[in-house]
């Protein structure tokens, strides 16, 4: 979501005068746009603006200035926190006041005002974001944010508020917008995606699967994602949509968690391993073959080897593609902060053998790739010329040699080989682009 945000960021400013910079040392203005979901991620900021302040210092003696800026979610949790121990930094700017970005650099320009946007404004921000400029073919369209559901451990409800989920009409003219910029595919975000209510035309909620099934009529969108979701809110609906809406991707990211029942419930994640089995189950029922990938949380306050030995058991029933997994952090704020921590050296541990057996499982499951065929999107460059990168509709990432001019096209491709986290395959066929594209004439 904050690639998202960042380049929010930059279309709200460009009406202003300004445009990226190809580096921090041409920069007039450098916004750090932070996380705050674990400890590590929000230290970095104080290592970033310690280099950014010799900058400032630096261009200050040739007679200019550099703006610094902290954007995020650390800058909505520590937005006083920031000002008062990085003095340099010019403004703080919370995930809810981006469309505010232009009069806050305004304020920045009076000497000694150092303004922090930090409250959850009532008018939703979205109406004052602007258009986007620029897509790449895969594109993220934020559809929801914040979070009602307050798991013990997360800093989310805090930092991005409440759930609001913004209208179908809002959604379908930003999604048509980015594929009139060249997206063809578009990934759904949003804390709590599956959650999505957004009011449809007629002002009745509409659900993610009903959204799905609007936005798989927007000509020229070939491929639709969503992320993240929660087990609890993987409805009967949005299972099905997997089944029968061929647009939607055969992969999932359902993060779990944990595979101890005691945990789940100290977690307040409100389901067991059952449950999530049988979602499972039922995404697979309807979308045979479909990935599934998840995020863990290793060494949760109170979690006993037994409990730890839960987490491995659900890996091993389930088969995963991918997995992020990290040690549990104590969030400033959050009700697991306050419990008994478990020593760092378990956690460490702990982490290696679950890492140890999920990678050994997504190798797996793109070992059993090598010599299939899968439809590519080729969305970039890759390091070398006549190199670019691809995802097959199971998320993995796949190098090919191609034409420059094939990027944001679709093609048929032979996989030939897995590396540790993305696959090489070659080109055998192309996919024209949709026929309700063609049949309306346009060219993505
Ligand atoms: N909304 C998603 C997760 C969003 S946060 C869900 O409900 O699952 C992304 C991931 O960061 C989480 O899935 C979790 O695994 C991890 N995470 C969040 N808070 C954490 C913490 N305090 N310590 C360690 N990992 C955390
Ligand atoms: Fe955080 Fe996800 Fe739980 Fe919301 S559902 S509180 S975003 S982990």
């Amino acid at each position: 979501m904050n690639v998202y945000d960042s380049a929010k960021m930059a279309d709200v400013l460009a009406p202003h005068g300004y445009g990226l910079a190809d580096s921090v040392d041409d920069a007039d203005l450098v916004i750090l746009n932070t996380c705050h979901i674990r400890e590590k991620a929000a230290e970095k900021l104080y290592s970033d603006l310690g280099r950014l302040r010799i900058i400032k210092t630096a261009r200050q003696a040739l007679g200019k200035d550099l703006r610094i800026a902290v954007a995020g979610c650390v800058a909505q949790a520590q937005g006083d926190e920031i000002l008062s121990r990085a003095p340099y930094t010019d403004l703080v700017v919370g995930p809810q006041s981006y469309q505010n970005l232009p009069e806050l650099l305004a304020q920045a320009e009076i000497a000694g005002t150092r303004p922090a946007a930090v409250d959850f404004p009532e008018v939703s921000k979205f109406d004052g974001l602007a258009d986007a400029t620029q897509s790449g073919p895969a594109a993220f369209l934020t559809i929801q944010e914040g979070c009602d559901r307050f798991c013990t451990f997360c800093v989310v409800p805090y930092t991005r508020g409440a759930e609001y989920s913004r209208p179908v009409s809002d959604v379908v003219a930003e999604a048509r917008r980015l594929v009139d910029l060249g997206a063809r595919e578009l990934t759904l975000l949003g804390q709590n995606v599956n959650a999505y209510h957004g009011a449809g035309d007629d002002g009745g909620a509409v659900s993610l699967a009903g959204l799905v099934r609007v936005l798989a009529e927007v000509p020229g969108l070939d491929r639709l994602r969503y992320t993240t979701s929660h087990p609890q809110d993987m409805t009967d609906d949005l299972i099905a949509a997997h089944g029968d809406s061929p647009k939607l991707m055969p992969a999932l990211h359902l993060p779990v968690q944990s595979g101890s029942d005691r945990i789940l419930a100290a977690m307040n994640r409100r389901h067991r391993a059952d449950d999530y089995f049988r979602t499972i189950d039922a995404l697979r029922i309807a979308r045979p073959g479909m990935a599934i990938s998840s995020d863990f949380i290793v060494g949760f306050p109170g979690e006993t080897d037994d409990e730890f030995q839960a987490t491995l058991d659900l890996v091993d029933h389930v088969q995963f593609a991918g997995a992020y997994s990290f040690k549990y952090s104590p969030r400033p704020g959050t009700p697991a902060a306050d419990l008994d921590q478990v020593p760092e050296a378990v956690k460490t541990a702990r982490l290696d053998v679950l890492q140890t057996l999920l990678d050994g499982q997504r190798d797996s499951f793109n070992r059993r790739a090598v010599g299939h065929t899968n439809a590519v999107l080729l969305e970039r460059s890759g390091r070398h010329p006549g190199q670019l990168i691809g995802r097959t509709p199971y998320n993995q990432a796949i190098y090919v040699d191609a034409d420059p001019d094939q990027l944001g096209t679709v093609v048929d491709v032979k996989i030939t080989a897995t590396k540790p986290n993305s696959l090489a395959g070659e080109i055998v066929g192309f996919k024209p682009p949709t026929e309700t594209v063609m049949a309306t004439g346009g060219v993505r």
